[in-house]
Formats: structure tokens, C-alpha cells, sequence
């Protein structure tokens, strides 16, 4: 089976509209002839850039998504975005569940789990977070930290949804860090990944699941890192924040 790889930039709270302009042009030149069979690119910008983005990204092949979904469909829930809204933008994914939201924001895998559902009922492509800490990871509970996240952020999703989920796998202590889990390490965490999934869904919705890995990944480490078996490409924080590095980490995994 072979899964196409995709790369996508999470600007976090990064890129006023202006800065956004910029770097949507200057990526759209750069893309302009790199072929979308070789990968799938997307850019996600903060809410209040999305609609620059999705304008001056047009006749581009880099999508767009947005960092976070609210699961109610309406409401008095001051701040919050919803899925009716970031469709009517015309963007294609959304993150969930960064580690960043859930250190910060106080997002748990019961929230993802509603915030899955609701991105798939209005057609947006979730790319959802998991990963261990440090503390986890050198307490031997890396295994058991994913499946936990796995099990109770998918509850209830269908099987039949799946092919429209991406997982990110960004272990916490990698994030903006610039320490990278070697390619071995990391690929043994996604097939162990891809293996939960297996467990939970059956074996063919595991082998088409994309999943990418986040955590300082740059230019320099993207190939290394994407040639193994169970990586199929990039959630990217810092290098993807200048057209140069952004294009260089996808052209270093993907050509
Ligand atoms: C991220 O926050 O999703 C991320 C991977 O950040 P960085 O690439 O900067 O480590």
C-alpha cells in the first residue's frame, strides 16, 4: 500500500494578514511547479489569516486548514470557531488536539474526540495530535500514553470516516525544541501507532491511515525521516514559517 505523503505548516499564533500575504505569495512561486502527486502541502494559518490565505493561495497546489475546531454547532461559546464557519471559508483540514492546546488550553482526549466529530460533519479532514511527554517517554509509558489517546480520541468514529483522518505523531519534548526523535525511534512509535489503529479499525484502514511526524523537523532531517516505512510526511512548526525552509523540508522528503 502506498500512502501519498502529506506536509503541512502549523503557523500557530504566527502571520498577521499582511505577513500571511507575503508568505502565501512567496510559497505559491516557490510550489509553482512542484507537482501535487508527489505530495499533498498545506498551510495553517491562525483564524484571522485564513481568508488571506485561501485568497492569495488560489490556483496554488497548497491547501489550507485552520488550528482548532469548536464541536458545538453554534452558541454561547465566546472566542470559539465552528465548523460551519471554517467551511464556509473554503479551507480543507484542521488541527486537533496539538500539545500545545492541551498543556495550555486544557484539552483532553474526551474534547478532541467531540472536536473530531464535528470537523468530519462538515467535510473538514482532521490532523490529530498525540504524543508523550518526556517525563512519559522516559517512564516507559510512551505506548501507553498513544493508545490511551487513540482509543478515548476516537471513540465512536467510524471506520467508514477514517480515510479522511490524518494522525500527527509529535512527541511533546521534540515540539520547537530543535531535538528530533532519530528516524529509527520515531518509526518504531508509528508502527506501533499504525498498530492501535489496525487493532481498532482492522488492517486495511490502518495501511491507508497517513501519519506524520512533528517535532523539529526541518530541511536537514526531512528525507531521513519520511523514508521510513510507517512516516508519511510532516506536521511543521518553526520551518514553516519561511517559504525557503518550508519548501526545502518538502522537497528534501518528497522529490
Ligand atoms: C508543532 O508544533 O506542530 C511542531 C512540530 O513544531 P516544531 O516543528 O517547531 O517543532
Amino acid at each position: 500500500m502506498s500512502r501519498k505523503i502529506f506536509i503541512a505548516g502549523n503557523w500557530k499564533m504566527n502571520k498577521t494578514a499582511a505577513e500571511t500575504k507575503e508568505l502565501c505569495e512567496a510559497l505559491k512561486a516557490k510550489f509553482a511547479s512542484f507537482c501535487p502527486c508527489k505530495a499533498e502541502v498545506a498551510v495553517c494559518p491562525p483564524f484571522t489569516s485564513i481568508a488571506t490565505a485561501v485568497e492569495a493561495l488560489k490556483g496554488s497546489n497548497i491547501k489550507v486548514g485552520a488550528q482548532n475546531i469548536h464541536w458545538a454547532d453554534n452558541g454561547a461559546f465566546t472566542g470559539e470557531i465552528s465548523g460551519a464557519m471554517l467551511k464556509e471559508m473554503g479551507i480543507e483540514y484542521v488541527i486537533i488536539g496539538h500539545s500545545e492546546r492541551r498543556q495550555y488550553f486544557g484539552e483532553t482526549d474526551e474534547t478532541v474526540n467531540k472536536r473530531i466529530a464535528a470537523a468530519l460533519k462538515y467535510d473538514l479532514k482532521p490532523i490529530v495530535c498525540i504524543g508523550e511527554t518526556l517525563e512519559e517517554r522516559e517512564g516507559n509509558k510512551t505506548e501507553e500514553v498513544l493508545a490511551k489517546q487513540i482509543k478515548d480520541g476516537f471513540a465512536n468514529i467510524a471506520a467508514a470516516d477514517m480515510a479522511k483522518v490524518t494522525i500527527a505523531y509529535e512527541p511533546v519534548w521534540a515540539i520547537g525544541t530543535g531535538k528530533t526523535a532519530t528516524p529509527d525511534m520515531a518509526e518504531e512509535t508509528h508502527a506501533f501507532i499504525r498498530k492501535t489503529f489496525a487493532d481498532l479499525y482492522g488492517a486495511e484502514v490502518a495501511e491507508a491511515l497517513v501519519i506524520q511526524y512533528g517535532g523539529s523537523m526541518k530541511p536537514e532531517n526531512s528525507k531521513d525521516l519520511v523514508a521510513q516505512k510507517d512516516i508519511d510526511g510532516g506536521l511543521i512548526g518553526g520551518a514553516a514559517l519561511k517559504a525557503d525552509s518550508f519548501y526545502d523540508l518538502v522537497a528534501n522528503a518528497a522529490l
